[in-house]
């Protein structure tokens, strides 16, 4: 099961997952803030995305590339010229909409009018601002709608530095920026969002088999971290969907997730060729060629990029984990995320506040919080408690009673089964690391 569109958002909200940007003066349309549990379940899919791209292999290392680039860079890429989206309005209610993205092209989806969209135009989805205090033609930059140019750019220094052979990736996670037309969904489409992107350089005759390693490798990161296979599809690229430098017989797949409206996309896996190496050789007359000393080639590498949305799949991630279920005649509420993704992976609850529970409560507390995310929760009944950790997805809640003060031990019940064991607190640490596996 997965929770239903208004009940995720409503929980986001009301948990302290996501918060809608600038509340207090009315919200800004589509940007959001990521609350205490919102934030760190979003670090930890980053975490995810970063541990297996680069720390678990020899062939990728990461790099942190700017938001500002050189205007240059979006005029070599293409971006400029043409990172555009049809852009449509009806003349009857003014809204706007992006064509490609509507179920019926000449209804109006706001006011329900048939034929009263004008001619579409491409309209560029770059931020545009200036660089210093003067607001001139010549002072315009751009936000990266993309987190992968900086990696083009810097292909030669980190080769160089970090003494790289083909193949070999490179991995960036940051923020990317888009003047969406019809933002919306909550934070699965915004202007501003994270992306997680890798660009794996290889020579041109390895390029399919490649492609192919990184799609299995892409799918097998969702389900490993247990998204469900019914709510994820993969899927080959139609011709009419390719991205401009995808033309070349690239070949772009697909990541999708069934969201409460449908199946939308969370990662494209893309063969770029050699469009951006080649078009940054070309616009800054640098030599971004590779030479292999082993075979005495020069030639361009052909790059496969993995592109994947963490704001994105954090979303999906909620969707997935959410379950209602009755145990026990009770009804519950739980996000059954994967440890590593839960924002707490241990509640530790005094069964009250007297003093010498709240003693053991801080013991227990210190031994366990330079390893994991932990909360302590003091406040109402341990029924109330357990159904809140359940809510958040806590894999593990340790309780502190009476007894433990005569016994020094504790008990340590699960998220997924609410069994319940009585572990000594001496070995709570250990008992806890093999349970979690981290
Ligand atoms: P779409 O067709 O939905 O506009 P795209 O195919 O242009 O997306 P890519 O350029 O391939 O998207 O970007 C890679 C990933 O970045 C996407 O799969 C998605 O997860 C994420 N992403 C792209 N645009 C947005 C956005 N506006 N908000 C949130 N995430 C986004």
């Amino acid at each position: 099961m997965a929770g239903d569109f208004d009940t995720i958002v409503n929980l986001a909200k009301r948990r302290g997952f996501v918060f809608q940007a600038s509340e207090i003066y009315g919200g800004l349309r589509s940007a959001y803030d990521y609350g205490p549990l919102g934030v760190e379940l979003l670090r930890n899919v980053k975490e995810q995305w970063w541990h297996s791209t680069v720390r678990m292999r020899d062939d990728v290392v990461g790099i942190d590339s700017a938001i500002l680039q050189s205007p240059e860079v979006w005029v070599a890429s293409g971006h400029l010229a043409s990172f555009t989206d049809p852009l449509v309005e009806c003349r009857e209610c003014n809204s706007r909409h992006r064509l490609d993205k509507l179920d019926d092209p000449n209804t109006c989806p706001t006011c329900g009018n048939s034929g009263t969209f004008t001619e579409p135009r491409e309209f560029n989805l770059m931020f545009k601002t200036h660089m210093g205090p003067i607001e001139s033609e010549d002072n315009v930059v751009y936000l990266r709608p993309e987190t992968a140019q900086g990696i083009f750019t810097n292909f030669e220094n980190v080769r160089r530095t970090a003494r790289m052979k083909l193949p070999f990736g490179i991995a960036q996670i940051g923020k990317s920026f888009r003047n969406e037309i019809t933002p919306g969904q909550f934070v699965f489409r915004t202007r501003e969002f994270e992306q997680m992107e890798m660009e794996y350089f290889c020579h041109p005759d390895d390029a399919a088999e490649k492609f192919k390693e990184w799609t299995e490798i892409r799918k097998n990161w969702y389900i490993d971290l247990g998204m469900s296979m019914e709510n994820l599809r993969f899927r080959e690229h139609e011709d009419d969907e390719l991205a401009h430098y995808a033309t070349a017989g690239g070949g772009t797949f697909d990541v999708e997730y069934r969201f409460p409206w449908g199946w939308d996309e969370l990662e494209g896996v893309a063969n770029r060729t050699d469009y951006d190496l080649k078009a940054h050789i070309a616009h800054s007359g640098e030599d971004l060629s590779y030479f292999d000393p082993e075979t005495n080639e020069r030639f361009i590498p052909y790059v496969i990029e993995p592109a994947a949305g963490a704001t994105r799949t954090t979303f999906a991630f909620l969707l997935d984990a959410y379950f209602e279920e009755e145990v026990n005649g009770e009804q519950r509420t739980v996000l059954k995320l994967d440890p590593r993704l839960s924002p707490i992976k241990v509640a530790i609850l005094p069964l009250s506040k007297k003093p010498e529970l709240v003693e053991v409560t801080q013991q227990v507390a210190d031994a366990l919080r330079p390893r994991w995310a932990i909360e302590v929760d003091v406040t109402q009944s341990i029924g109330r408690r357990y159904r809140r950790q359940d809510e958040i997805g806590t894999p593990f809640c340790v309780t502190v009673d009476f007894d433990s003060l005569d016994d020094a031990q504790v008990t340590v019940r699960d998220r997924d089964t609410m069994a319940q064991d009585r572990i000594p607190i001496d070995n709570l640490v250990s008992y806890l690391g093999d349970r979690l596996g981290f």
